[in-house]
């Protein structure tokens, strides 16, 4: 708090001060039976309004203080909820503090209980997918061992459910471990085409049933990853690349190597996205016009999730697409520069 700030809200004291101080004098002199000197008043003017200064500069450094245990506790944003106020020696600002604690307390015991219960949700999803995956393994062994005997259309059509079912299933296990996800990675140098070509395979049944062929081009690459986060990301992007091209069309994955990054694009040649929806695919649950009118299911999770993964792992994701030719989705790995190199964010300090 400035003495400015401080000035101007004590305004009204200061001038009823004067008032007072002035009709005092004003009385005194009046005063047929006192004969106070003129110099007298002054001195007593002087006086009185020397000791009510000092009374408001110990009363601004009170005030300031007290000001600034709140400034410095905005400053520090989300930390000022574990600092409560210290106790106060007058009875308002003791009110005020406790007013102020007792709703920090309130704070962080809803805070804690809604914790407690993300947990508890958190838990339950894991050991729900952790469930649902063994009936999902026993029903693809128990397609699999109808190979020859059933018609080959259902068990196709089979297939494909239970790799959508098993899809579905993953994208739900990782956003319940989105936020824990310091504690679940693996950064290693990982060849980017084994990477895309499992992707493929595991989509394979929605290949065949959707027509689609699958081009890679460009040289194999490695880039500092998380295999499994890196493969849900792709798995997310080949998955909408297939739910929305038509049937005979073209997916395309293209790996560069730039200067400053390595590039992995997934392109289709599909419906496309208007441009005004470009900027919001990101979001979460934002499904768009395609999802809604493709005739598919859609949470608009998958590449909410794979944005959010990707700056998590270091990369980022771009998006270009043209309603009617088809969209392409870019993970960039930016190359990291060590210390020293051309393009580190360090100098190399000069040891002559
Ligand atoms: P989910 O992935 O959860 O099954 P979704 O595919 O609808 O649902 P996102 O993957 O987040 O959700 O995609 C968001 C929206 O972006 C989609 O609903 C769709 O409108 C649009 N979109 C994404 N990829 C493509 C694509 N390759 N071609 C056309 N539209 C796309
Ligand atoms: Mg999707």
């Amino acid at each position: 708090m400035t003495l400015k700030a401080y000035l101007h809200d004590h305004l009204a004291a200061i001038a009823w001060f004067f008032i007072g101080l002035a009709l005092l004098c004003f009385g005194l002199w009046l005063d047929p039976g006192q004969r106070v000197r003129w110099d007298t008043l002054l001195y007593i003017a002087v006086l009185v309004t020397g000791l009510a200064a000092a009374l408001l500069a110990w009363h601004y450094t009170r005030t300031k203080k007290w000001v600034k245990a709140f400034t410095d506790r905005q400053s520090a944003g989300a930390e000022a909820l574990d600092w409560p106020l210290n106790p106060a020696s007058s009875h308002e600002h003791a009110a005020i503090s406790e007013a102020y604690n007792h709703v920090l307390r309130e704070h962080r015991q809803a805070q804690s209980e809604l914790i407690a219960r993300q947990q508890d949700q958190k838990a339950f999803i894991d050991s729900w997918v952790h469930e649902i995956k063994v009936p999902l393994a026993a029903a693809g062994l128990l397609q699999d061992s109808l190979d020859g005997q059933a018609p080959e259309k259902p068990l196709d059509d089979l297939a494909l459910q239970l790799d959508k079912i098993n899809f579905y299933v993953e994208q739900v296990l990782y956003y319940s471990r989105l936020d824990s996800f310091s504690k679940d990675y693996l950064l290693r140098e990982y060849d980017l085409k084994p990477l895309v070509d499992g992707v493929i395979v595991d989509q394979r049944n929605s290949f065949i049933d959707r027509r689609i062929s699958f081009t890679l081009n460009g040289h194999s690459l490695t880039v500092v990853t998380d295999e499994k986060w890196l493969r849900f990301i792709l798995g997310q992007l080949v998955s909408n690349a297939l739910k929305y091209t038509a049937p005979g069309g073209k997916i395309t994955a293209t790996i560069q190597d730039a200067k400053t990054e390595a590039t992995l694009t997934i392109a289709d040649t599909g419906i496309g996205i208007p441009q005004d929806e470009l900027h919001r695919v990101f979001e979460k649950g934002f499904t768009g016009t395609n999802g809604r009118n493709a005739n598919q299911r859609s949470t608009g999770l998958g590449l909410y999730l794979a944005d959010q993964l990707s700056q998590k792992l270091g990369h980022h994701l771009t998006i270009r697409s043209t309603v009617g030719k088809g969209t392409a989705v870019t993970i960039h790995f930016p190359h990291l520069s060590f210390y020293g190199e051309s393009g580190a964010t360090l100098t190399k300090p000069d040891l002559k």
